[in-house]
This record gives structure tokens, C-alpha cells and sequence, in this order.
């Protein structure tokens, strides 16, 4: 046993913190963990987890609306948001204390309290106020809603805070154009909210493939969210039970909420990182190796805080591997390429690879195939959806480098084409896959 109260403390509970401190402990390494909130983490407490409830939740009122065209009458349906808020905060509090149990039953300590560094290898808890040695420090602190300075920004909620609304509001504004603005536009209008989405930019989801970003912003008109592109907040100010929004080009809108999801940064302010000697980029993300190595030899982070790629799979996978790399002599670098994703909207995106400009960009020559079509369900519902894919491939064998489908279940699906994907499958071989019919997936071996 070293001279250190443990081998292993880990600053954060979420989903990076909680798998290496398990796995660690699982290795009969004397493990400790410090969770300021909630065991869980943003993905558990005020992330995934709950916003796919709501997008559950809004599906629902989706259902219900279109399913006259297959012959059901449904009368008096009515959305009660204390009833899904409720069921979301038990349904968390049960995941909560699994994450809690699961470290316990593994043998790592559990602190709820706040931790932060004070030396090289010594950390303060905040309430108790007790020092603690370990010979590793994993940071896993994840991050923090961003929001753009300006008047009244006080008056403004992030997604934090929008999971536990005593009531859901008549109008709504969500400002960003990212994952979880367009993914709370989607909830809020579905659950009935009268909403409107704003975005500095032209259209959404910047850094997808342009096509789908059409096609994302196309959905979310359909779904009567008021978008509007090229504006940007300035000031809000309280009037009466309501605000006034003013934006950059002098327009004023009125709304009952506004959820700025204006990005999230690394939730490293206070953490006492200096103290430590670990070195931080200009947005504040530890900066680590491909092992999660901090520039301090026995400080690792994994994760958003480390703000490489901000999704729970890969703090899960980025933890697993620092648990190889320090505890099991087998030095291992998690492999970001090739991550599959999916964003909530309704209906959802599915990514794998490239898209077709960094396809371009990348590569001498691609090939692309695509498809748009309404789907079948929708022909009877009345639905206007539409569903799009594209297929893009590379050299002579046609390597697959990019997948995107927007299009009912297309998370579920790019979880499967994934797996083909990062095994380097071609062209040839997604044609020569006979096809499940009648699905929408079937048109990704037809293209
Ligand atoms: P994103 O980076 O996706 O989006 C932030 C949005 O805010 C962008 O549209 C950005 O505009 C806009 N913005 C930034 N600063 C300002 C400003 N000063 N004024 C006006 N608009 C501004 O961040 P999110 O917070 O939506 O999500 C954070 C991360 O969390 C994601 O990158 C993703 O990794 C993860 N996530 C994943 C989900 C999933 O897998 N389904 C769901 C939710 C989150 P611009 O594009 O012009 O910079």
C-alpha cells in the first residue's frame, strides 16, 4: 500500500467518473469518488436520460394526433407536464441510487460533497472539510451550460433547469441551434408549447452534413416550431408574467420562457486545477494525451471536461481506458473515430463518419448516394414527414466513411450500421445485405 489515503480519487460521479471508479475498485484498488450534485451526472440527472423522456412524452402526443388516419378517435386527451416532470425525477432518483450502489458494491467510498484539489496529490471535501492523499486523481467533472453575457441573461433558464418547470409554458423560445436547442424545441412544441427557436446562423445542427441540417430544420417546421435564423439575443427584459426578447437586428418578440442552449463548457472553474500544476485550454478543458494524461504524470481526465468529444459513451469508453492504461499495464488510447450519434429531434438524426464537406475535404474523390422519401407510416397518419439518408463512400473498393439518416428511428438504426461502419464495410456489401421489408432501413442496402 502506498503512502496515500488512496490509490484512486475520482472529482465527479457522472457517467466517465462512476466506470472507472468502479472498474478501478473492481480491481481491489482503494477508490474514492466526490460528487458536489447528484450521482449520475449530467447524462443521468439533467441530460439524456430525462430529455429522452420528454422526447418520449412529446412522441406520444404525436401518436395520439395521428392516429386518426388509422382509425382511432381519441377524445379528451390532454398533456398534464407535472405527471411526466414527476415520473422523470422518481425514474432518476431510482437511476441515482443504482450509480451509488454500484460503487459502494464495488468497493469504492462515496463522498456527496464537493472536491477540490489543493496540491499535486491532496484534495479538500467542502463540507466536511477533511484533506484526503491519492496517488491518481481522475478528473471527471463534465460540463456546464454557457450563456452569452448580456441584459437580463438571469431571467433566461438552461436545460439545467428545464426538466423541473412547475409549470410548461404557453410560449416558449429556445435560443441555439445546436443538439439540445433543437432537441427541447422538439420537446416543447410537442408537449403543446407554442415555440419558437432562434439561431444566429442559417441552419442547424452546424458541423452536420448541410443536407441533413435541411432536412433537421424542415422537421422542426413541420412540427410548427416558429425558426428563426440569423438573429441573436441582445437583452431580455421581465415584463408582467412574461419577457420581452430584443434581438440584434432591433426586433422584439414576447415569450413566457426563454432556454438558452447557447453551448456548455468544461466544468473546471474552482476546481483548484492550478494548484496542481494541470494546464487548461483557452475554453477551460483539461488538456490530456490520447491515454486521458493531464501534463501532471498522475492526473488524468475523462469526458466533457476534457471537451474532445462531449457524448456519455465515449467518457465511458475514455474511462475504461484509463483504467488499462494505469491499473492493467495495458496502455490504451480510445480510438474517437468512427463514433456514431444520434440527435432527439423528431423525427431523429443518426450519424456515422464524415459528411459529405468533410468527406470532400478529407478525400480526392467520393461517391455519395442518397434518398428522400415519406415513409409509409406517415402515408395513413397524414404525416408530412419525410424521411432522408446519404451514403458516402471513398476509392475504388467504396469504402463507407458517412451514414446520415433523418428519419424515424434513425438512432436506433445508426447504432447497427455503426458497427458496419467502423469495421471498414464497403459499398458493396451493404448491396449485397438483403433487405428487411417493410422497414426504412432497408433503403440504406438499395441505394
Ligand atoms: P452545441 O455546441 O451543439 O450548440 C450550441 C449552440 O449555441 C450553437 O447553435 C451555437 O451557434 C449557439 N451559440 C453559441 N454561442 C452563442 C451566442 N453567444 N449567441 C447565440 N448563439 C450562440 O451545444 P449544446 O449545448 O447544444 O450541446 C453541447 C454538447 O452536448 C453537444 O456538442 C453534444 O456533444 C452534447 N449533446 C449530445 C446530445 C446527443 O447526443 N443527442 C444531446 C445534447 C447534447 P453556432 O453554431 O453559430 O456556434
Amino acid at each position: 500500500m502506498s503512502n496515500y489515503d488512496y490509490d484512486l480519487f475520482v472529482i465527479g460521479a457522472g457517467s466517465g467518473g462512476v466506470r472507472s471508479a468502479r472498474l478501478a475498485a473492481s480491481l481491489g484498488k482503494k477508490v474514492a469518488v466526490a460528487e458536489e450534485f447528484r450521482a449520475g451526472g449530467t447524462c443521468v440527472i439533467r441530460g439524456c436520460v430525462p430529455k429522452k423522456y420528454l422526447v418520449y412524452g412529446a412522441e406520444f402526443g404525436k401518436a395520439i394526433k395521428e392516429s386518426s388516419g388509422y382509425g382511432w378517435t381519441v377524445k379528451g386527451a390532454r398533456f398534464d407536464w407535472g405527471t411526466l416532470r414527476d415520473q422523470i425525477q422518481n425514474e432518476l432518483s431510482r437511476l441515482s441510487a443504482i450509480y451509488e450502489g454500484v460503487l459502494e458494491r464495488n468497493g469504492a467510498e462515496y463522498f456527496a460533497e464537493r472536491a477540490e484539489l489543493i496540491g499535486p496529490h491532496t484534495l479538500k471535501l467542502s463540507k466536511s472539510g477533511r484533506e484526503i492523499t491519492a496517488k491518481h486523481i481522475l478528473i471527471a467533472t463534465g460540463g456546464t451550460p454557457f450563456v452569452p453575457e448580456m441584459t437580463g441573461k438571469e431571467f433566461a433558464i438552461t436545460s439545467d433547469d428545464a426538466f423541473l418547470l412547475d409549470t410548461l409554458p404557453e410560449r416558449v423560445m429556445v435560443i441555439g441551434g445546436g443538439y439540445i436547442a433543437s432537441e427541447f424545441a422538439g420537446i416543447f412544441a410537442g408537449l403543446g408549447a407554442k415555440t419558437m427557436q432562434v439561431y444566429r446562423g442559417d441552419k442547424l445542427l452546424r458541423g452536420f452534413d448541410e443536407e441533413v441540417r435541411e432536412a433537421v430544420g424542415e422537421g422542426q417546421v413541420r412540427n410548427g416550431i416558429d425558426l428563426k435564423f440569423g438573429q441573436s439575443p441582445v437583452s431580455i427584459k421581465k415584463i408582467g408574467n412574461g419577457y420581452k426578447v430584443t434581438f440584434d437586428d432591433g426586433s422584439q418578440v414576447g415569450t413566457d420562457l426563454i432556454m438558452m442552449a447557447t453551448g456548455r463548457m468544461p466544468n473546471t472553474q474552482g476546481l483548484g486545477l492550478e494548484k496542481a500544476g494541470v494546464k487548461l485550454d483557452k475554453n477551460g478543458a483539461v488538456i490530456v494525451d490520447a491515454y486521458s494524461k493531464s501534463n501532471v504524470k498522475h492526473i488524468y481526465a475523462v469526458g466533457d471536461v476534457t471537451n474532445r468529444v462531449n457524448l456519455t459513451p465515449v467518457a465511458i469508453r475514455e474511462g475504461a481506458a484509463f483504467v488499462e492504461t494505469v491499473y492493467k499495464d495495458n496502455p490504451t488510447a480510445y480510438d474517437h473515430s468512427d463514433i456514431a450519434s444520434a440527435v432527439f429531434t423528431m423525427p431523429p438524426v443518426g450519424v456515422v463518419g464524415l459528411s459529405e464537406e468533410q468527406a470532400n475535404a478529407e478525400y480526392k474523390s467520393i461517391k455519395v448516394y442518397k434518398t428522400g422519401f415519406r415513409p409509409m407510416k406517415n402515408i395513413l397518419s397524414g404525416s408530412e414527414h419525410r424521411c432522408f439518408m446519404k451514403l458516402i463512400t471513398t476509392g475504388k473498393r467504396e469504402k463507407v466513411i458517412g451514414v446520415h439518416i433523418v428519419g424515424d428511428y434513425a438512432g436506433e438504426i445508426i447504432q447497427a450500421v455503426g458497427i458496419a461502419v467502423k469495421a471498414g464495410i464497403t459499398k458493396a456489401q451493404f448491396d449485397a445485405t438483403c433487405a428487411v421489408h417493410p422497414t426504412l432501413a432497408e433503403e440504406l442496402v438499395t441505394l
